[in-house]
């Protein structure tokens, strides 16, 4: 099923520093629903969508955050924009008085891409807790 198939690609791609297809997808190398971009992010449709609107949005450059668990002093500017970001997605999604921000770190949280990605969510009544 969805979950065991999720648990599996996670754990297949746990804490690895390679580039990954959300490279490509910055490259426009391979194609993407894109939402919102500017010089620092690229916020595009998620291609395995959990609601109505499925948002992810992803620092351009990497900088060593496979992971949030990687996250230094340094990521603050980055981090602070990505949360803006999602903002921004959600006022041009319409969903402003409902939506939810996820960042799934590791496999234990089932975090299958290792570049850093928000999950923007919403579009319908999300519920609580997730999954
Ligand atoms: P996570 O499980 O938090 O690592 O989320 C990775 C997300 O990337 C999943 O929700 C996938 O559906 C999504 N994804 C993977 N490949 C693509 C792609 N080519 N275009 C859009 N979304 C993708």
């Amino acid at each position: 099923n969805d979950e065991e198939a999720a648990a599996k690609a996670a754990a297949l791609n746990a804490g690895s520093e390679a580039p990954t297809i959300f490279d490509k997808i910055i490259a426009k190398e391979i194609p993407s629903s894109i939402v919102y971009e500017d010089e620092k992010v690229l916020a595009f449709r998620d291609i395995n969508p959990q609601a109505p609107v499925h948002v992810l949005i992803i620092p351009k450059f990497r900088d060593g955050l496979t992971t949030l668990a990687k996250a230094e002093a340094r990521h603050g500017d980055i981090l602070g924009h990505l949360l803006c970001a999602s903002k921004i997605v959600a006022e041009k999604e319409g969903i402003l008085d409902g939506f939810r921000v996820v960042i799934n770190n590791g496999p234990g949280a089932c975090q299958s891409v290792y570049h850093l990605h928000l999950h923007v969510l919403g579009g319908r009544q999300l519920k609580w807790p997730p999954g």
